[in-house]
C-alpha cells in the first residue's frame, strides 16, 4: 500500500483516525490546509494543537497556507459558485488536498473531516471523490465517525485545546459559547503580550 496524505482539521479530530491508521501500520503524512479558520488568534491555536496531535503519533506534518483567508468566506460574488458555503469550505480543502497529494507523489488522501457526525460527512466524501478524479490519485474513504468520542476523550488526555464552533467566523457568530469564545481570544492575546 501506498503512502497517504490525511489532510487534518485540527488536533481533537486526527487523534481517532491517527491512531487507527498508524496501529494498521499506514504510511503517512498529515496535511493541514483550513484557511476556513477565523479569526487568525484560533487559526495558529489550532494549527499549534495538530502540531501536538502529529508529534504524539511521531507523524510529519506538512502545512500549507499561513493564514486565515477570510477574504473568501466574506466574498458573495466568489460563494455564488459554490450550492452553499460549507459546500465552498469543503471544496477549497479537499481541491488542496487532492492537488498536493498528486503533485507530491502520494498514493491517496484521506481527511479527518470524516470522523465528526457534525460535519455533512457524504458531501465531503462526494467532493473527495471527485478532486481525486480531478488529479488522478485515490481517495481512500474511511468512515471514522464511531471513534469521534474516543478521539476527542484522547485529545482530553494528552491536553489539546477542543474548539466549541466549526471554524468560519459564521459558525463562531452563531454558538451558543460565542461570549466565552471570544474572551479565550482576549484572554489569548493578552497572554502573548505579557509574555513578550
Ligand atoms: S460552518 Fe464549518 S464547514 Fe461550513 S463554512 Fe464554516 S467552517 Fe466551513
Amino acid at each position: 500500500m501506498g503512502k497517504m496524505l490525511l489532510h487534518a482539521c485540527c488536533g481533537p479530530c486526527a487523534m481517532y483516525p491517527l491512531d487507527l491508521l498508524m496501529t494498521e501500520g499506514r504510511d503517512l503524512d498529515c496535511f493541514w490546509y483550513n484557511p476556513n479558520i477565523q479569526p487568525q488568534f484560533e487559526f495558529d491555536r489550532r494549527h499549534g494543537n495538530l502540531q501536538k496531535a502529529c508529534d504524539h503519533y511521531s507523524v510529519r506534518l506538512i502545512s500549507e497556507g499561513e493564514k486565515c483567508m477570510e477574504e473568501y468566506w466574506l466574498s458573495e460574488e466568489y460563494l455564488s459558485k459554490f450550492p452553499s458555503r460549507c459546500d465552498m469550505c469543503y471544496d477549497i480543502r479537499m481541491e488542496a488536498a487532492a492537488k498536493f497529494c498528486a503533485d507530491n507523489g502520494y498514493e491517496s488522501f484521506c481527511t479527518t473531516l470524516l470522523v465528526s457526525p457534525y460535519q455533512q460527512h457524504d458531501k465531503i466524501a462526494r467532493i473527495c471523490d471527485m478532486k481525486a478524479s480531478k488529479y488522478g490519485v485515490k481517495f481512500d474513504y474511511i468512515d471514522f465517525r464511531p471513534g469521534f468520542r474516543q478521539g476527542q476523550d484522547m485529545a482530553r488526555e494528552i491536553g489539546l485545546y477542543r474548539q466549541k464552533y466549526c471554524g468560519c467566523i459564521f459558525s463562531l457568530e452563531e454558538s451558543k459559547f460565542r461570549d466565552k469564545i471570544y474572551k479565550s481570544f482576549e484572554e489569548g492575546s493578552l497572554a502573548s503580550t505579557s509574555t513578550e
